[in-house]
């Protein structure tokens, strides 16, 4: 008797699920199938619709929190794995916003985590999806791979190349997803190259290590080199390793469970032999990632208590600088700010209030809030270029409040939501500076003039 009918005989008195187990010929095997237990927490009160960007979008049950848990305890009940099942999980932005609003505590966020690793394991996709997939994951997670690609994009932006393409329209017919992972290329600035040692400036009073990310390093080496100065100023040691890989964060977020593990080991040990008290990460996807680790690793022996000792290390650049306090001399800085809450810092990491201080704590600077803050960009890490419709339509809804607000620069702390947002911003046609939370503290306290942040990006479109 296999382990799963023994258990079946077990539960006449109640039902397979109860036991935590998924029903033969349904949806999931028994490798982590989404936890029954964190199923029955929901009790459909409905307090996450409202905060459901897709449910938002198109008003559809199956495309909520609560009707994409219902489906998951279908298919635990028996319920085979279908297209269409797997239509309303892949819509799913994986944004956590229904998990700051449930009541209920439900951990949507391990839920849809398992849900996708099973899909990725047992649904078969279609030959385009799986060849923009394997597109995708050729490139993003793979530092030194998107580095050579800055060349040749930098290239078609200067030459025009890139709007030319885009005017025609032809991409955006033929393909368009590629059209959408064009559309999102940031301007490109200088590579900035950091050392492998940043000293504190005046008495240190933390060693921190850093992770340069994959997007961020190669398309925002801004971000990297302004988190770096800050930390510096604030009396940090930056240790920047040499080799860091991928944190696994895309991975994981699509399902693909032993390349985010491969990835996870790999961070491990690196910021291990780097020595640090803290290792502070500037993307909130990252940072997510990185603190969950434990759970990631948990089924490996070699792995798991090293997993959950970085992960209590890891802390969002705001986090670290809101903790230490300010040392250094912050200038005014005239300007007006919007602040957008990254979904993966704001609903994953419960991280709000650090960043609004230390904006807050600019002489000169105004902060203003967003209109619907909670609903995600369409950003959510590669969803903008599995699914660009929606993505665009929540992108445009965003610039719109942003544009509301009437600030001169929008701020955030994740590369994805820039990328989102400024290409919303360009369509409105309401130009306005992006920066990155650390971007706006470095000009403080170097005291860049705040015309260097508030002047737009050069339009690509
Ligand atoms: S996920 Fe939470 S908020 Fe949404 S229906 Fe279930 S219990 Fe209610
Ligand atoms: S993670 Fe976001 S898109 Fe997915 S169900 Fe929750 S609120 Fe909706």
């Amino acid at each position: 008797m296999d382990q799963r009918t023994d258990q079946a005989a077990i539960g006449e008195t109640g039902s397979i699920i109860d036991l935590g187990l998924p029903a033969a010929g349904g949806a999931f095997d028994e490798h982590h199938p989404p936890d029954a237990a964190l199923i029955g927490d929901c009790v459909h009160c409905g307090f996450c619709l409202p905060t459901c960007p897709t449910y938002v979008l198109w008003g559809e049950e199956m495309d909520s929190p609560r009707g994409r848990i219902y489906l998951m305890k279908e298919g635990l009940e028996g319920e085979a794995m279908s297209d269409e099942m797997v239509s309303h999980w892949d819509a799913c932005l994986g944004c956590m916003s229904c998990v700051t609003a449930c009541p209920s505590g439900v951990q949507y966020d391990t839920l849809i985590e398992q849900t996708r690793a099973q899909v990725e394991r047992r649904h078969e996709r279609s030959a385009s999806d799986r060849a923009l997939r394997s597109l995708i994951f050729s490139i993003f997670p793979h530092p030194r791979r998107l580095r050579l690609l800055r060349g040749p994009l930098r290239a078609m932006q200067r030459t025009g190349l890139d709007r030319a393409v885009r005017r025609t329209g032809l991409l955006e017919r033929m393909a368009p997803q590629l059209a959408a992972m064009e559309s999102l290329a940031p301007r490109l600035g200088k590579p900035e190259r950091l050392p492998e040692r940043v000293p504190a400036t005046g008495q240190r009073r933390a060693v921190v290590g850093m992770l340069t990310g994959c997007v961020q390093g190669a398309f925002f080496p801004g971000v990297n080199a302004a988190t770096a100065r800050v930390l510096q100023a604030e009396g940090c040691d930056v240790v920047v390793p040499r080799g860091q890989g991928c944190c696994g964060a895309l991975s994981v977020h699509n399902g693909r469970e032993a390349e985010a593990q491969r990835y996870a080991r790999g961070i491990v040990d690196t910021f291990e032999a780097a020595g640090v008290d803290r290792v502070v990460v500037n993307a909130a996807g990252c940072g997510s990632t990185m603190k969950d680790y434990a759970r990631l690793l948990a089924d490996d022996p070699a792995y798991a208590d090293r997993a959950k000792a970085l992960a209590e290390k890891v802390k969002d650049v705001s986090e670290v600088l809101d903790e230490l306090g300010p040392v250094a001399v912050r200038h005014p800085l005239e300007m007006t700010v919007a602040y957008h809450d990254a979904c993966h810092l704001a609903h994953a990491q419960g991280v709000r209030a650090q960043p609004r201080r230390l904006l807050d704590a600019i002489p000169g600077l105004e902060l203003r809030e967003i209109a619907e803050a909670e609903l995600c960009c369409g950003s959510a890490g590669i969803y903008n270029i599995l699914k660009p419709e929606p993505a665009r339509e929540l992108g445009d809804r965003k610039a719109a409040n942003i544009v509301a607000t009437g600030a001169q620069v929008l701020v955030t702390a994740n590369p994805g939501c820039l990328m989102q947002v400024t290409s919303a911003i360009e369509r409105s046609g309401h130009p306005m500076g992006m920066a990155h939370t650390v971007e706006v503290l470095d000009a403080s306290l170097r005291g860049l003039p705040a015309d260097s942040l508030v002047r737009p990006p050069v339009a690509t479109a």
